[in-house]
């Protein structure tokens, strides 16, 4: 081969790869200096952002959010909310009235920016409320890095959603999606989704922010403070220091989605660390109503324990929880939570929910626009699995309680498919049950079809290959698949992008001399394998898996038991006959799934007490 002829074909091969998509992740470097006017609730703000395009494309421009802008009346989060009426969120309304609506001006959300620069250069920019795109005034090449730099300044808005003044626990500030932020940019594009109140996509960052505030507040953030010493609350040894009454704070952060904060007078900061990491900070105000708070150490040091054993290790330094906020949000390295809680359970399970977001959303780090259910759903997962090991119940499966919610919610006749954007869901229990309640399911079905080792596998490789990295639904399949040696593109298709259900059932039981033989039927859209279960008169469990021919390979084992594998069921086939070699006098129970993980729509006709 000519040596000419070897670069084109080289040139071939790249150009092959780029169109491919091979996998890429942009980077960015924020340098940010904030002064906090604490009495207006507004800031001033510098940035400085090393933005690194290592996509295969030359960008032209640049977006970025401007959540805050959001919190106005008429807003795009305004009309959202009013067009939904009593369906809506309510932490949004007051007596199914938009409270965005009647915000005082004066505490109106608002990022202002002043300019913008590339290289130093200013450059042109347009701002469509919460999303600003800005005209590069070169391009950004591939692989290779560009300087902006901007002034703004920011009106922290009335606590409505998420971020805000004055939550209803009196927290003053809660800092969260407070600064411009670069959008996304990865093989599906920009992601550039107005801001309505819902999920957030960004690229892995660092930071190295400094505060300054008023030296009364103690600041709770998810990041590391670099100078406990100067500030108040973290170092009993601490020698304020203060320039015209105020502290600077300085935290910084790797390889993070994310950096919020939160300021009160009134806080107080808890630390302590978790064997083999992370170090947990509770940054709240202690009183009567956060008493509970005290008890959580043992529980949060099981609980990352439990995490790191059965998802993937916890890769950052630190962890806080802060109260702030309006219920739970996860950020990067914190979540924030109201702190008000009827008992350690009910603290622990909103902890061990927003707690499990650092890895089904900060390390393995979805597009929860686009997939809310593998964000949503595979933390909730987790957090029953959790909850279920940290306060346990006589349950047979530790999704007993999602999966009858479920039931319940179907018969409602609402369901919309999890397939859609987070944010066009037209009713929020819609919403929910799509993203948090389907995506859970969604696991707890995997687990039963190929078996709960084959999953905690899956699970264990998924975090192993895309952690700190952007995953889809396409890269968590391809693993399931490859592990479990199934084809399960059918399941996937069904239960995320479809609202078909399952629905088999007995439909018959002939009792003969020798033996019994029971007709199956299959009454629902979705196929599944079964797992049929007898139980004896002297109390012995006999299970028979009868396959569905769509996986193509059967499930080995499964923690739930031991099984005889039957012939397989062609998914066409509506119904199919077992004979097993029990008589009447020998059988008490028999039924489909004893386990319970099947989200079977209708149980009635799942079970048949031998009488
Ligand atoms: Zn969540």
């Amino acid at each position: 081969m000519k040596k000419s002829t070897a670069i084109l074909f080289a040139f071939i091969i790249s150009q092959f790869q780029a169109q491919q998509g091979a996998y890429y992740q942009q980077s960015a470097k924020y340098k940010m200096d904030i002064d906090v006017n604490a009495e207006k609730f507004t800031y001033e703000g510098k940035q400085t952002l090393e933005y690194t395009n290592n996509s295969p494309d030359e960008l032209n421009v640049v977006y970025f959010h401007l959540y805050w802008n959001a919190f106005k009346p008429n807003s795009m989060m305004d009309q959202r909310v009013a067009s939904k009426g009593k369906n809506g969120d309510s932490r949004l309304q007051k007596d199914g009235v938009s409270r965005l609506a009647s915000i005082p001006k004066d505490q109106e959300g608002a990022q202002n920016i002043h300019w913008i620069r590339q290289n130093g250069k200013d450059l042109k920019f347009e701002v469509q409320e919460t999303i600003m795109k800005v005209y590069l005034a070169e391009p950004i090449k591939p692989n290779s890095t560009a300087i902006f730099t901007m002034d703004w300044d920011a009106v922290i808005p009335q606590q409505i959603r998420r971020s805000g003044r004055n939550n209803k626990e009196g927290v003053d500030m809660t800092m969260t999606q407070w600064y411009p932020k670069i959008a996304e940019y990865d093989y599906d594009g920009w992601a550039t989704f107005d801001y309505i109140g819902r999920e957030f996509h960004e690229p892995f960052s660092d930071f190295d922010v400094t505060i300054k505030i008023n030296k009364d507040y103690v600041v709770g953030a998810g990041g590391i403070l670099e100078n406990s010493t100067e500030v108040k609350g973290y170092d009993t040894n601490a020698k304020i220091k203060a320039d015209k009454n105020k502290s600077i704070w300085r935290w910084t952060a790797k390889n993070m989605l994310d950096f919020a904060w939160s300021a009160d007078k009134d806080y107080v900061v808890k630390s302590f660390d978790v064997p083999q990491g992370p170090k947990v900070f509770m940054v709240y105000q202690n009183n009567d109503k956060t008493k509970v708070w005290e008890q959580a150490q043992p529980y949060i040091t099981k609980y990352f324990q439990l995490m790191n054993s059965h998802f993937g290790k916890y890769i950052y330094p630190t962890y806080a929880f802060i109260q702030g906020g309006d219920g739970g949000m996860e950020y990067g390295m914190c979540t924030m939570i109201l702190g008000e809680a009827k008992d350690i359970k009910d603290l622990m399970g909103l902890m061990a929910h927003e707690g499990a977001h650092s890895w089904y959303q900060q390390m393995l780090a979805t597009n929860e626009s686009m997939r809310p259910w593998m964000d949503e759903g595979f933390t909730s997962y987790a957090e029953s699995y959790v909850m279920s090991q940290l306060f346990p119940k006589d349950l047979p499966n530790p999704f007993m309680e999602k999966l009858n919610a479920y039931r319940d919610f179907i018969k409602k006749g609402i369901e919309e498919p999890a397939v859609w954007l987070g944010d066009h869901h037209d009713n929020g229990t819609s919403y929910t049950y799509a993203s948090y309640v389907k995506g859970e399911l969604y696991l707890v079905q995997l687990g039963y079809i190929m078996g709960e080792q084959n999953l905690a596998e899956t699970l264990k490789q998924y975090y192993d290959q895309w952690a700190m990295k952007h995953p889809s639904d396409r890269d968590f399949l391809h693993i399931a698949q490859k592990v479990s040696g199934m084809d399960l593109k059918w399941f996937q298709n069904y239960w995320i992008n479809t609202t078909k259900t399952i629905n088999y059932g007995i439909k018959e039981v002939k009792y003969d001399a020798k033996s019994t033989t029971i007709t199956l039927v299959n009454n629902g859209g979705v196929p599944m394998p079964i797992d049929f279960s007898v139980m004896t008169t002297d109390k012995k469990i006999v299970t028979y898996q009868i396959p569905l021919n769509m996986t193509h390979t059967w499930k080995e084992k499964d923690a739930y038991g031991e099984f005889k594998t039957m012939p397989y069921w062609p998914w066409t086939q509506k119904e199919y006959m077992i004979t097993i070699p029990y008589t009447k006098s020998q059988l008490s129970v028999l039924g489909i799934d004893f386990s319970q993980r099947i989200a079977d729509v209708n149980m009635e006709d799942n079970f048949v007490e031998v009488k």
